[in-house]
């Protein structure tokens, strides 16, 4: 038998994380890391904060769980403080990001369906959207690679370029249940949405009877310096999808949608045997404890504005390599020249210089730190980065 205990559907690398603190994860033979990728965005509050750690504990030897057929105090608790924080009326737990814009979906579709118009089920999505691994989520983008050899997929979704709110609307007709989008495209490349298409999109809904379904499971929760990336562009949704910031760490999502766009979501129709647990909970009141706290989104959008301005700074000394930044907050892209490629530089700088981000689409290195970073920190990367840089040898050179 050569196939690995593990599926093998990740290219896994050679760092293996064994313990992690603060900002900086640890390997197998103490090897230190310093953590610009959080878990892809997950850990906010970076690792074994105490806060979340004893709230974790103390739940876990208080309750861990029950079934959603018992009433649930602390699922009320923390979905009033989000729904307080947010658009939304009502949030449906979940245990991870594509539960949640699945639950999206169900909501949308039910919607219209509640209305008398079963036939309004199709959601216009958006070129290089990346919404997670259910059929669902796969059929919501038509990026090839994660949908070959899986069809056939879900009915009801229709495509246009991403940015484009021309070609979005053109595309309304009389199965438009509405848009579903990313606020900021991340595994897409870090681009967010020009104030104009999200705006655009939001009087669209508004004048043909739509609903707009916002995936914020990547740029929500805190990571552009808001609460949500919404703000930035002064509208609301009606549906969004929620997670990895959420539990910063605990596995634990959410959709949330106002009163009226969850008309159809009534006893029967959705489900979950984990989702919201008194377990999961407790993590979700903890991130909510430190993230709310007076001067943590200030705290963020700081940060952002160092780390951006000291990359600016910086890629002029590295032409060869570096292009631009984009980005908000503390989700931020790096795109490289040609010359040069996301995926072996990333690689490099794990590998030569214990640095972690990501790749994205569009060749851009993905920084996604715990949104609890220092200023030291953000020196320490610059100068982590610089030096990759200067060592990294482009394909083709000797
Ligand atoms: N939506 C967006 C925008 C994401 O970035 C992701 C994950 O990266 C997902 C959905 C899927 O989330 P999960 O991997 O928790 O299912």
């Amino acid at each position: 038998m050569t196939i690995t205990a593990l599926m093998p559907v990740y290219p896994r690398c050679d760092v293996r994380p064994v313990r992690g603190e603060g900002v900086y994860l640890y390997g197998e033979h103490g090897e230190r890391y310093l953590d610009f990728a959080a878990g892809i965005a997950v850990n906010a509050l970076g690792h074994g904060h105490p806060h979340l750690v004893k709230a974790i504990a103390d739940q876990a030897a208080t309750l861990m769980h029950v079934s959603n057929l018992y009433g649930s105090p602390q699922g009320e608790a923390l979905a009033r403080r989000i729904v307080d924080t947010s658009f939304a009326d009502t949030l449906f737990f979940t245990n991870s990001g594509t539960e949640a814009v699945e639950c999206a979906i169900k909501t949308a579709r039910r919607y219209h369906h509640a209305n008398g118009n079963p036939d309004r089920h199709t959601l216009i999505t958006f070129n290089n959207a990346f919404h997670g691994r259910t059929m669902g989520a796969i059929s919501a983008t038509n990026q090839p690679k994660m949908r070959n050899g899986f069809e056939p997929l879900l009915p009801g979704f229709a495509y246009a370029p991403f940015n484009d709110l021309a070609a979005a609307l053109e595309l309304i007709d009389d199965h438009s249940a509405g848009f579903m989008v990313e606020t900021i495209q991340g595994e897409g490349g870090v681009s967010a949405g020009t104030s104009e298409f999200i705006r655009g999109l939001r009087r669209a809904c508004d004048e043909h009877g739509l609903l707009l379904v916002l995936d914020e499971v990547q740029c929500g929760y805190g990571r552009t310096g808001r609460m949500w990336a919404y703000e930035h562009y002064g509208i609301t949704p009606d549906i969004m999808a929620v997670a990895k910031g959420i539990g910063a760490g605990f596995p634990l999502g959410a959709c949330l949608a106002t009163e009226e766009a969850a008309k159809g979501m009534v006893i029967g129709t959705h489900g979950s045997t984990y989702g919201g647990n008194p377990l999961a909970c407790a993590a979700g009141m903890a991130v909510l404890d430190v993230m709310l706290a007076p001067g943590f989104l200030d705290h963020v959008a700081a940060m952002g504005e160092r780390l951006r301005a000291a990359l600016e700074q910086m890629i002029p000394n590295h032409d060869p390599i570096f292009d631009s930044v984009r980005g908000t907050g503390l989700m931020l892209g790096l795109k490289l020249k040609d010359s040069a490629e996301a995926r072996s530089f990333v690689a490099h700088l794990r590998d030569h210089h214990g640095l972690l981000t990501v790749a994205a689409g569009e060749n851009v290195v993905r920084i996604l730190p715990p949104l609890v970073i220092e200023e030291a920190h953000v020196g320490e990367f610059i100068q982590k980065l610089s030096d990759g840089a200067r060592t990294y040898a482009m394909p083709g050179d000797e």
